[in-house]
């Protein structure tokens, strides 16, 4: 029969891999916690119109990459696209500003976006992501990207560059898009379609636009900077200043529009020089906006999201140490029925001592179970058959030495376990 494949741009996270994620994801939750940043876990699919509305509908996102379906009950759905459009819905449905400003919750979501797929560029990946409600201070700017850089530093992440923006605030935004409608004007045939449909739209996406002509053309466009009022421009020299106090470099790029709507103000990116074409680690920024466009009241507001998969990549290439999976402590192998039941009650109390074990579940050849034993990378291992239970006497093996040791089985067995392991110097449990 046919085997059925995973879909494109789907990864299995096999056993092996899980152990280096698993790391990466501990790493992020204690320096989210030590920032005082809580989990929020919301649904996989939530109304189409929730995206529509905060991702923006001139988006590549919105344009492009979404799963949407109508379900059996004819509503439209759509599978997350990124993080932030159902924390701000969960913020506003359980009135969750109401327990002290700011309110900080982080999140571990899989996205879903229809792309093209290439190495670091899939269909459905993983974030860690990051939201700050309820400040506009530089200094909550400051401490978003710090959060960011302080799991990259702890994971030993090497080459990588933080470059920040401003995209102003709706004021000073109006007079950029005239600039950059002017500008954009000139090229209009020249434009890829999507893009000709925003040049009266939403004109700012055409800076982030992925196709070659386009990004050619962006390049030469007025600059945002150059248009910041008062107010903006002074944020964005705080937030520098409160980066500066704590020693996290940077540089200001100012062609930095994020691919999202909603952004306000400052806006970032860490960038791998190790990744090649999809070279961004983590984007985030302020969304000052946002809050009140999704019915709630004004309420300044700012996050990050990094693709897991990406980083992954990065630290495999960096060929940074993860810590050793767990191996098994001891496999018991076994000759007979009543050998195998005995085996399996030690190895289930050996594990209420958080002992790792294993026997043998295919009724093996002694040399077949020995051979597994090797396979999962068992430290010790003893054979229990029927001299051994009319004895009550049996060897423990070091698989690594060779070394043997008797253990009576009819004394407390966990014991003499943990005795020799320490004698062996084995401290790994
Ligand atoms: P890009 O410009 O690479 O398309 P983006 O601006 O669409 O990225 P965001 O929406 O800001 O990305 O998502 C935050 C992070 O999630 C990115 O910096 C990246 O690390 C990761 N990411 C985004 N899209 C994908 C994808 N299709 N596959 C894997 N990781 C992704
Ligand atoms: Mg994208």
């Amino acid at each position: 029969m046919e085997l059925i494949k995973a879909q494109k741009g789907t990864q299995d996270i096999l056993p092996g891999q899980s152990g280096n994620w698993q790391t990466v994801e501990d790493v992020m939750r204690d320096e989210a916690a030590l920032h005082g940043f809580g989990e929020i876990r919301t649904p996989v699919f939530e109304d189409t119109r929730l995206f529509q509305r905060s991702v923006g509908e001139t988006t590549d996102v919105v344009q492009k990459e979404m799963y949407t379906f109508n379900d059996k009950g004819g509503r439209s759905i759509t599978l997350r696209p990124e993080g932030t459009a159902g924390v701000v819905r969960a913020l506003l449905e359980h009135a969750l500003y109401n327990n002290g400003l700011p309110v900080k919750m982080y999140y571990f979501t899989t996205c879903y976006r229809y792309e093209n797929t290439q190495a670091g560029r899939l269909r459905e990946f993983h974030q860690f992501g990051a939201e700050l409600f309820g400040s506009n201070s530089p200094s909550t700017d400051a401490e978003l990207i710090g959060l960011a850089k302080g799991i990259f530093d702890r994971l030993n992440i090497q080459n990588l560059r933080l470059e920040i923006n401003s995209i102003g605030c709706p004021t000073c935004r109006a007079k950029f898009y005239d600039a950059l409608k002017a500008y954009f004007a000139q090229y209009q045939d020249e434009l890829c379609e999507t893009c000709r449909g925003r040049l009266e739209r939403n004109p700012m996406r055409i800076l982030d636009c992925k196709s070659p002509v386009c990004s050619k053309i962006a390049a030469g466009a007025p600059k945002i900077l150059d248009y910041l009022c008062d107010d903006c421009k002074a944020h964005f020299e705080q937030v520098q200043t409160y980066l500066n106090a704590v020693g996290i470099e940077y540089t200001v790029n100012p062609t930095i529009v994020r691919g999202l709507d909603y952004y306000t103000n400052t806006v970032f990116e860490f960038i791998s020089n190790d990744l090649g074409a999809q070279s961004t680690l983590c984007g985030g920024g302020r969304y000052n906006g946002l809050v009140e466009e999704m019915g709630g009241q004004k309420m300044p507001a700012l996050g990050f999201a990094m693709g897991i998969e990406r980083l992954m990549m990065v630290m495999e290439k960096q060929k940074i140490e993860m810590p050793e999976p767990k191996r098994c402590d001891l496999f018991i192998a076994s000759l007979g029925a009543a050998a195998h039941l005995e085996a399996f009650k030690l190895a289930a109390e050996l594990r209420k001592s958080s002992i790792m074990a294993a026997c043998d579940e295919n009724d093996r050849g002694l040399k077949a179970q020995m051979k597994y034993a090797d396979k999962i990378g068992a430290k010790y291992s003893m054979v229990l058959g029927d001299d051994e239970l009319a004895n009550q006497s049996a060897e423990l093996k070091n698989m690594e030495t060779g070394e043997k040791k008797k253990i009576n089985l009819a004394g407390n067995f966990v014991e003499q376990f943990v005795c020799m392991q320490t004698e062996q110097g084995d401290l790994a449990f």
